[in-house]
């Protein structure tokens, strides 16, 4: 199967011309860039079209292969892309200076898996900050191959031990091992510099040593970060559920509002409370989920989303979505044939 290897953002074009564009020589793999028909921001030129024949001089929102990016980093479009992993999680993020973060890797460490077709199909051999929300397999199983394949820089991580997984060990030694790895146990409070102009915020984590086969326990172990961008935040939850959400609103309260929601535990009943929400106030609500035996989404979050007038993605319905901040919000799906 082709994968388009050459993915990039033009910028500030005029509404014709991007009509014109797209009548005129659609790339067969480009994306289609979506503006949010009822966001009330003001309106702006900024457009983004993705296509394979500008590479050189444009801006772009995916990291590229090591040899040809190091004069290109430093004006990269902040991007966030919501991989369709199936029942797992991973999101995949390019910051304004170009340095690349991975959010959990789903639940395959096969190189025939979705993620590893991104990487593959974007030439990316390297990330620089890899961010393990929890130890579940749907999370870190993805990651594995991360750190078989490519060569990763930062791994934050949290301290808690989940010894019902047969397979997490080696993972983490994996990790460690990997040549010139900074290993981060964030803690709650903290705040990362990742990219002069973007706040990484971190609201929850398990920090301190612990061990617990118990899953919901675990889910409440997620580190959970809030990125802000410009005018634009993103608040990605992991699979924390209802007693973290809780912990975090009582004490972070109108610092949630996030234009971005990752949706906590792949859409399950058990997280994105109605108080919570309150506070979260979600333009955009990202579901990352697959076939699964849980119920997830279920009918009662999905109908919380709604309520709080939030538009929903679901990877299993919408595929891997990426996430453009601008003035106005925009958003873009991957067609079919990427394969992921
Ligand atoms: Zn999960």
């Amino acid at each position: 199967m082709f994968i388009p290897s050459k993915i990039k953002v033009r910028l500030s074009l005029s509404v014709l011309f991007v009509q014109l564009f797209f009548l005129s020589s659609l790339p067969v793999f480009s994306l289609e860039i979506k503006e949010l028909p009822d966001f009330d921001g003001k309106f702006s030129n900024y457009f983004s079209i993705f296509d394979n024949s500008q590479k050189e001089t444009l801006p772009v929102p995916y990291y590229e292969s090591d040899n040809s990016s190091q004069t290109q980093r430093g004006a990269c479009e902040f991007s966030v892309t919501f991989i369709n992993v199936g029942q797992g999680d991973s999101e995949f993020i390019v910051l304004p200076n170009c340095k690349t973060v991975l959010i959990d890797g789903g639940p395959s460490s096969s190189a025939s898996s979705n993620l590893a077709k991104f990487l593959t199909g974007h030439n990316i051999s390297s990330i620089d900050y890899v961010v393990l929300t929890h130890p579940h397999t749907d999370h870190f199983k993805g990651l594995q191959y991360v750190f078989d394949n490519l060569s990763v820089s930062n791994f934050y991580d949290t301290k808690v031990n989940n010894p019902s997984s047969s397979t997490l060990k080696k993972f983490r030694d994996t990790a460690a091992a990997e040549p010139g790895i900074n290993i981060f146990y964030p803690v709650e409070g903290q705040e990362l510099d990742w990219a002069e102009g973007v706040k990484v915020k971190i609201l929850n984590s398990c920090s301190q040593e612990s061990q617990t086969s118990q899953g919901e326990i675990l889910n409440n172990c997620s580190i959970v970060m809030k990125m802000t961008y410009q005018n634009v935040s993103m608040l990605f939850m992991g699979d924390a559920q209802g007693e973290t959400e809780n912990l975090i609103a009582d004490k972070y309260r109108d610092e949630l509002r996030s234009d971005v929601l990752k949706v906590g535990h792949h859409g399950s009943s058990t997280s994105s409370s109605e108080k919570f929400l309150s506070y979260v106030s979600p333009k955009l609500a990202y579901i990352s989920v697959g076939k699964n035996s849980y119920g997830h989404p279920s009918d009662a979050t999905l109908g919380r989303l709604e309520n709080i007038g939030a538009r929903v993605f679901r990877t299993d319905r919408d595929g891997t979505s990426v996430f453009i901040p601008g003035d106005k919000i925009f958003y873009c799906e991957y067609p079919q044939q990427a394969g992921f």
